[in-house]
């Protein structure tokens, strides 16, 4: 099993560094696949060992090569959140069809954080056909029936858009979109819930950081990490915090 284990965590790291391409690139309208991975300031072509996740950026010590300008921390942000994350999943989900929604979920998360903590963007060009594809394995897999699935989806893009109404663009048309595909993997329980966490998580760290002094007032922080955080708790141990809140209560 141990084997298994490590094997996802190597494909997580590889995905996450493909997820930081894909994002860089959707979001500066370019093509996923040309040109190949070159250094954003000297333009010099990426050799396969300036590409190995995270552990390039620790011996490089975060500078380019060929040009020794800084790099990103957000490269091995991105390749640690997603290897985290769907090795998380992967141990949680366990090996069965569901599985396969879970991952679709997951990578959708990780690609809007990515895309979000660069450029409060979450991107349609992602997210609308996660939603279909999401939709599409809910007609095969699932232990309810389709149309709850459907119903998530529903009260996820309408509660988003209540916000978005109320906040007037505190909330962006991306965010709407996120939580229809959000809505359709969890069903509408669980979509509610991840909501609740997303702000309560939001809240919590943006006071922390406001505090601290490393955001401003009035300066807008990117939701996406906290709806990613929110809808894989709810996710992943949904029924577990509704019964502890439940004991609490009483
Ligand atoms: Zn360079």
């Amino acid at each position: 099993m141990i084997f298994i284990d490590i094997y996802v965590i190597l494909i997580g790291l590889l995905l996450g560094s493909f997820f930081n391409v894909v994002a860089i690139r959707l979001l500066n309208k370019k093509s996923i696949a040309f040109p190949p991975s070159h250094c954003p300031h000297c333009k010099h072509k990426l050799s396969v060992l300036d590409l190995v996740p995270v552990f390039s950026y620790v011996f490089l010590k975060g500078k380019c090569r060929y040009c020794q300008t800084k790099i990103s921390p957000l490269y091995p942000f991105g390749e640690l959140l997603t290897a985290t994350s769907i090795f998380i999943v992967y141990k949680f989900v366990g090996l069965q069809l569901e599985l396969i929604p879970a991952l679709l979920l997951t990578v959708l998360l990780v690609i809007s954080v990515l895309t979000d903590i660069r450029k409060q963007l979450i991107l349609d060009v992602v997210t609308l056909p996660m939603l279909g594809v999401l939709i599409i394995s809910h007609l095969f897999i699932g232990t309810e029936p389709f149309w709850y699935y459907l119903l998530g989806g529903v009260v996820g893009f309408a509660l988003l858009l209540l916000i978005a109404i109320v906040s007037r663009g505190g909330m962006g048309g991306g965010d709407v979109k996120l939580y229809a595909a959000i809505g359709v993997a969890l069903g509408p329980w669980m979509t509610v819930m991840s909501l609740v966490l997303a702000s309560f998580v939001g809240t919590v760290i943006g006071v922390l950081l406001l505090a601290l002094g490393i955001v401003k007032r009035k300066q807008p922080i990117a939701f996406g990490p906290f709806i990613f955080i929110g809808t894989l708790l709810a996710y992943l141990f949904g029924q577990d915090i509704w019964n502890w809140y439940i004991n609490f209560l009483w």
